[in-house]
């Protein structure tokens, strides 16, 4: 409902808004959401269905944010909703081991050959934060690794930019980060094989883990090249170190099997050592998960000294909505169809792109895709940034305008789902057709 104490003009969207701005800081829970990278006022949603959003005003956008990930059979599928309604009725929390956070668990084994054991949690963050911990209390070494440009939710440790060269280690990106906090972290170049070796050379000692988005999709849609990712599981292999995959974006959403089966495919036998997961997971609910070998899990409280807990952990209806999500996407051909939907996507926008005379680069995995508005993909955050964010901005709000929602940020990918057809594609491609035009 509008603020009664919001002036009666502007549009009921804009009413919202004022009075979200009022009582929650820059009117969001989440900083992305405001549209202060394309600017403009965000879209409040009223609810979805399948493909769709629909906002408090009525109008209908083709939507390819998914909640940020975790919608990959569209909104409102019939199964979770009767797995959740099912659940809601044993009641909401209890506190205590419930049989279904072990079925959960044994789907997620099923497609993830290379862990034994997971803990679920409640969001992507508390999953990544807690990789960090095991992976220190595993080694007994206290420095992380991590990208420039890879997103592991906001622990203090993770928020963190590069330093100013390999031999320092990094700088907090937020304010309210002790520079203590971070100074075990050293971020590096995503795709850079030569400063990767030259920080292990320097620094390979005292390394307790490397945390990577196998398939970067915090800087649109960047993927880790074969060679790089080779390269850092045989230098975590001879100093001892962990390797960490960040599959809160990529696990369930680019292959069945996650970004490590993609990997696995093309260089056989290669695994991480911990994955953290989140989003699909939980189907559209806050779960979240990281799991290792047994030997490595077993040093987590109660069995050994690494500390890890959650009021809501294994919550009952996320447990219900996740276990739904999971069995539909384990179907046979599942995934095939939608990674050939995700290619009709970017292959559609590459074409229509190229007939305006707009240069356009894009790549997809599974239901995860990206584009940039440059005739060659970025490897790294340093390229991504170069790319032209105004030009990026006015095709986000002509796609708006036309009825596709599209992430409100350059530096954010893509996700197709399930419910994501024939027309929905056309449609897009529809309105990109008309946008490239705009843009010249
Ligand atoms: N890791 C990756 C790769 C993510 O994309 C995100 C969120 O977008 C996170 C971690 C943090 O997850 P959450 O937002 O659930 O805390």
């Amino acid at each position: 409902m509008p603020d009664p104490h919001v002036a009666a003009s502007g549009s009921l969207n804009d009413q919202l808004f004022a009075s979200a701005q009022r009582v929650i800081p820059g009117g969001v829970n989440s900083p992305v959401r405001a549209f202060r990278a394309v600017g403009g006022t965000p879209r409040f949603i009223a609810r979805a269905e399948g493909a769709w959003l629909i906002d408090v005003e009525g109008k209908r956008y083709v939507d390819y944010i998914g909640s940020w990930g975790p919608m990959i059979l569209g909104h409102g599928h019939p199964a979770v909703l009767e797995a959740v309604r099912e659940a809601l009725g044993d009641g909401l929390s209890f506190g205590a081991p419930t049989a279904r956070e072990t079925e959960l668990v044994e789907a997620v084994l099923a497609q993830v050959p290379s862990i034994d054991q997971l803990r679920l949690v409640s969001s992507g963050t508390e999953a990544a934060m807690s990789a960090i911990r095991l992976a220190r209390g595993a080694t007994g070494r206290n420095g992380i690794v991590k990208f420039e440009g890879c997103y592991h939710g906001h622990a203090d440790a993770l928020l963190v930019k590069a330093g100013s060269g390999l031999a320092t280690f990094g700088n907090p990106t937020s304010a309210g980060v002790p520079a203590e906090t971070v100074q075990h972290t050293l971020v590096l170049e995503y795709n850079n094989v030569e400063q990767l070796e030259e920080a292990f050379a320097l620094h390979g000692d005292a390394i307790a883990g490397v945390m990577v988005e196998p398939i970067a999709g915090n800087m649109n849609f960047v993927r880790a090249s074969l060679p790089f990712m080779k390269r850092l599981r045989e230098l975590c292999n001879t100093h001892g170190a962990l390797l960490i995959f960040d599959e809160v974006m990529t696990g369930f959403r680019v292959a069945l099997g996650g970004a490590q089966s993609v990997y696995e495919k093309a260089v056989p036998g290669f695994v991480p050592d911990i994955s953290v997961f989140g989003k699909v997971i939980g189907g559209g609910m806050p779960l979240a998960a990281f799991g290792a070998r047994r030997g490595i899990m077993e040093r987590l409280a109660p069995l050994g000294p690494v500390y890890q807990a959650g009021t809501l952990s294994g919550n009952p209806i996320a447990t219900a909505c996740g276990l739904a999500t999971l069995r539909e996407i384990a179907r046979p051909g599942f995934f095939d169809s939608l990674a050939a939907r995700t290619r009709q996507l970017v292959d559609g926008l590459r074409a229509a792109a190229q007939d305006a005379g707009v240069a356009l680069s894009g790549d997809s995995e599974g239901g995860l895709f990206g584009f940039f508005l440059t005739s060659e993909l970025p490897q790294n955050y340093g390229q991504v940034i170069a790319t032209d964010a105004a030009r990026f901005n006015r095709f986000f709000h002509a796609m708006l305008e036309r009825g596709v929602y599209l992430a409100p940020a350059l530096y954010e990918a893509g996700f197709v789902s399930a419910a994501h057809g024939d027309a929905e594609i056309e449609a897009t491609l529809a309105a990109a057709r008309e946008s490239f035009a705009l843009l010249g």
